[in-house]
């Protein structure tokens, strides 16, 4: 049986050694799938605390296991950083130009460090094991994917895994719960529409690719808010445009990229089946033709109900109930680790990391973003007492 009282104790008594590796590692950022210092920092670190780890030669994962036989409960924390420069001024200010720890992986790694040392330590209490995932390129290629499609999730089974995500909206001290749908999923796309060349003086003599592209973005619109039940939230938004050389030339191509996102898999292949319908009709009838080439991303980020009902009343008993933010709307945002939740039973929560009291606010993604270095605490805490938590219901 885990005292929580023991918990709290090495969580004060650890928390200089787990800041001071979040400074290190927010000082040395690393782009998604380039994370090698970073998985040099965890695994020096596991070996220290006596932790059984594994690694592999195609990414920069690492899943360490405190194994106590039988089943598993895993936890997730993502490693990679952002292509921003940061442009907060202070003593642990990323060395590495133009790259910046702008959504708190930085705190998700050393969190998760601090949780499973601590768990280790305690491994003669733990019912079940326990599995930590140090999973990179969540900011692109969905690291989790490529992490469960290796196999993190067996030898030994793991039955839930947890994750936790920064979340500079609350204050540091409190915890965000969404039962269901937490996070969209998503899909790209690019629209190649190809016209005739001809002078800008004489545009009955081509087609012109660029007017059929004003139609499909207006189309695009017009599904969003015509064709798809008002209800059941979607968007199709352009992040990218080109095509053309020069003001009199009214070129023969012109490539548009964007996104889709859903809250299902349903209404995102409604979506897609639209916007491809909409986007060739729209060349046909003015003589162009078009390529639409779709790319699926992460699913939906779908919180297991059981595990919120679960864990909410365990936080409710840890950190007060005033303490929980529950009931927020999903958002529309996207996070890999609902591979998890869709290969296991899965649950996503955020702790708050704005300074009580702070006035400042810059949302993740920021190059001013600063979270509050306390929430450490709130962070390995809430990951020990989730995971007792859901052994105790197993
Ligand atoms: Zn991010
Ligand atoms: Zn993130």
């Amino acid at each position: 049986m885990l005292d929580m009282m023991v918990v709290k104790k090495r969580v004060e008594d650890i928390f200089p050694e787990i800041a001071e590796i979040r400074n290190r590692i927010h000082m040395n950022p690393e782009l998604s799938e380039l994370e090698m210092n970073t998985r040099d920092v965890i695994t020096d670190y596991l070996k220290e605390q006596n932790i059984d780890f594994s690694t592999n030669d195609e990414d920069f994962g690492v899943v360490g296991i405190i194994d106590s036989g039988g089943k598993a409960i895993g936890i997730r924390g993502d490693i990679d950083a952002l292509p921003i420069q940061e442009e907060v001024d202070f003593e642990y200010k990323s060395q590495n130009p133009g790259v910046m720890h702008a959504c708190g992986h930085d705190f998700h790694t050393a969190i998760l460090l601090g949780t499973a040392r601590i768990l280790n330590e305690l491994r003669n209490e733990l019912p079940v094991g326990i599995k930590v995932f140090f999973q990179p390129a969540e900011e692109t290629v969905g690291g989790a994917k490529q992490m469960i499609d290796r196999g993190c999730l067996k030898n030994p089974e793991v039955v839930s895994v947890i994750g936790l995500h920064l979340n500079p909206d609350i204050d540091t001290g409190k915890i965000e719960l969404v039962n269901g749908v937490l996070n969209a999923t998503f899909t790209e796309f690019k629209i190649i529409v190809k016209g005739k060349g001809t002078h800008g003086a004489h545009p009955d003599m081509g087609t012109d690719s660029i007017a059929v592209t004003a139609d499909i973005i207006k189309g695009s619109q017009n599904i969003i808010s015509r064709l798809k039940d008002p209800l059941k939230p979607g968007v199709i938004s352009f992040g990218r445009i080109y095509g053309g050389t020069k003001d009199n030339i009214i070129p023969e191509e012109v490539v548009l990229e964007g996104i889709i996102r859903s809250f299902s898999s349903e209404e995102q292949k409604f979506l897609k089946s639209k916007l491809d319908d909409m986007a060739r009709h729209a060349s046909r009838w003015a003589g162009a033709k078009c390529d639409v080439i779709f790319e699926d991303s992460y699913p939906p980020l779908i919180n297991d109900g059981g595990l919120y009902e679960i864990v909410k009343e365990e936080f409710s008993r840890e950190f007060g109930f005033e303490n929980l933010v529950l009931d927020s709307p999903p958002s529309l945002g996207a996070d890999d680790f609902a591979y998890f939740c869709h290969e296991s039973r899965g649950f996503y929560y955020t702790i708050g990391c704005h300074k009580p009291g702070d006035r400042e606010y810059y949302p993740i993604h920021s190059p001013r973003f600063d979270p509050d270095i306390n929430c450490i605490r709130t962070g390995i805490l809430s990951q020990i007492s989730a995971v007792k938590a859901i052994w105790e219901s197993i």
